[in-house]
């Protein structure tokens, strides 16, 4: 495969890495394979970084922060500029190395290497707005603002799904507000974490940078662990289950760092009586089944509005007949396997748990072969226990409401709230939907679908998705401290709140 020698990818690859240096070579550490999902063979092998490689990288963090915190953000933003540019070169390569490593269609490989050039773009311009307030002292002769100044290496431990956009949602928000990156991607996808850093690698070099983005490729219990208790990384950017969520949370919050959490989803589409079904059917196939379900805003819930059930099931039955499955680098596939056996598993046990619950299989229900699974549609209800949680599968349950307000109670009834939409052509509806009592989600959509978000808004989730925020909007400021200044121009020394505190000197 052409494209993995263009992205430099050998037989056995290296796991640690300044970046603009050469891949740290530990004589002692251990190999992962990483297979390709579609066929369980071996695409290539990565020695894991050991700690002692962790400890190398950081130092090295520690003083590319030094200096990189010195640099204009305007000028820091010429880099991200051309790491786009490079990324815009490597598209058809990056774009199929994530299809290959994780699973995914080429089309939504190419648009996950699309979405680090746009964020990269979208640095570039936040990098002149880096804004900070001013305000009224309520003191003569005083001048009061807010800035805003780098934090120093930041962690970003990433989940498998998306083994290259989420680094760059991350690298390029933190690099222009004047942050190094240390980067631990996923052991399922260890490949991505090479070819990107080597990307890195050219520009910086070729910018003269060094240290800027740097990579740990290794076990979670490892150098994930040594991130989340090392002091020095004042911010930890974890992607990933919500259990291991909860342990980043704690470890990072007992020593005082800050956390960037984007954790699982529960996500669902209310139907209403109102509702365009040309534009549901398509909304929903590509929410349920794209990535195969293992998106973090897949689409898992239906609540449909009973008089428009049958005609719903009827319709999404047909779509889902369409779906070609197979190679995800075929033309034509719509739908690749699973990550791995695991994911099978947990594929099955959800299957045999919503019949036991009372749940009738409408579609799918059956493993194919290897990791490729069918998709799947399910009758449920929404309190059930498998109903409840997220299976990162192609599973989708249909859930009936009479009245808007159960349908309401019952999207917000789950433990998550990531991602949120809702099909109407009924203004009063769609407004409730948004409104104060509607959805509780961080992402709440009318006439589109729960997943795939635009870089331009703020992405994250509430309750146990985390409460992070990344990409648009203002997500930038998680990457930086806030300092407020106050500076006295006069000559008297006047107290807030018209304290007196007389000395006689
Ligand atoms: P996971 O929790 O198994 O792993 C996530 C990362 O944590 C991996 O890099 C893993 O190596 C690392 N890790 C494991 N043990 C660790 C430890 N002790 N210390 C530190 N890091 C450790 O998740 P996954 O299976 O890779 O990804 C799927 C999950 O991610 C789903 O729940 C999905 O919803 C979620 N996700 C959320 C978002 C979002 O933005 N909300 C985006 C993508 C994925």
């Amino acid at each position: 495969m052409d494209f993995l020698k263009e992205l430099g990818i050998e037989k056995e690859n290296y796991g640690a890495c300044i970046g603009g240096e050469e891949w740290i070579k530990s004589p002692d550490s251990k190999k992962i394979d990483s297979i390709n999902p579609a066929t369980g063979e071996v695409i290539a092998s990565v020695y894991q970084a050991t700690e002692a490689d962790y400890e190398k990288v950081l130092v090295a963090s520690e003083d590319a922060f030094k200096d990189w915190k010195k640099v204009p953000a305007p000028v820091r933003g010429q880099l991200v500029r051309e790491m786009a540019d490079a990324l815009r070169e490597k598209k058809d390569a990056l774009g199929s190395l994530v299809s290959l490593e994780m699973g995914k269609i080429k089309q939504e490989g190419d648009g996950e290497v699309q979405e680090m050039i746009d964020i990269a773009d979208f640095a570039v311009g936040q990098s002149r707005m880096l804004y900070g307030k001013t305000m009224h002292s309520e003191r003569n002769d005083h001048r009061m603002y807010e800035q805003w100044h780098p934090l120093g290496p930041i962690g970003v431990i990433s989940a498998f799904n998306f083994p290259a956009a989420v680094w760059a949602w991350n690298a390029f928000l933190a690099a222009i507000c004047g942050d190094i990156t240390i980067w631990k991607p996923s052991s399922s996808v260890p490949l991505c974490g090479v070819a990107v850093q080597n990307i890195c690698n050219r520009v910086l070099k070729e910018h003269g940078y060094q240290g800027i983005f740097n990579t740990v490729i290794g076990r979670g219990s490892v150098v994930g662990e040594r991130m989340l208790h090392d002091k020095r990384v004042p911010l930890v950017s974890f992607t990933g289950s919500t259990k291991m969520g909860r342990h980043v949370s704690e470890v990072v919050a007992e020593r005082f760092g800050k956390t960037i959490l984007e954790l699982g989803g529960n996500n669902a589409i209310i139907v209403d009586e109102t509702a365009d079904m040309d534009m549901v059917i398509p909304a929903i196939a590509f929410g349920a089944v794209g990535t195969a379900g293992q998106r973090c805003t897949s689409t898992r819930r239906i609540i449909v509005q009973e008089s428009r059930y049958d005609e719903l099931v009827k319709r999404l039955v047909s779509a889902y007949q369409q779906v070609q499955i197979g190679d995800p680098l075929a033309d034509g596939t719509l739908m690749g396997p699973l990550v791995n056996e695991s994911a099978v598993s947990d594929f099955q046990n959800a299957i045999i748990r919503v019949i036991e619950a009372g749940g009738e299989i409408l579609y799918g229900g059956d493993v194919l072969e290897g990791n490729y699974v069918q998709p799947t549609i399910a009758s449920a209800e929404n309190h059930w226990d498998i109903v409840q949680e997220e299976t990162f599968a192609p599973i989708l349950y249909i859930i009936k409401y009479k009245t808007l307000d159960e349908a309401i109670a019952f999207h917000n009834d789950v433990p998550q709230g990531l991602s949120s939409a809702m099909f109407t052509l009924n203004v009063q509806n769609a407004e409730t939907f948004l409104s104060s009592v509607g959805s509780d989600c961080g992402i709440a959509n009318i006439n589109i679908g729960t997943s795939g978000a635009e870089i331009g808004g703020a992405f994250g989730g509430e309750k146990e998705t985390g409460g992070g925020r990344e990409s648009g909007s203002d997500s930038w400021k998680q990457y930086m401290r806030r300092q407020t200044n106050t500076i006295n121009w006069g000559k008297e020394l006047p107290l807030a709140q018209g304290i007196k505190f007389d000395l006689s000197s």
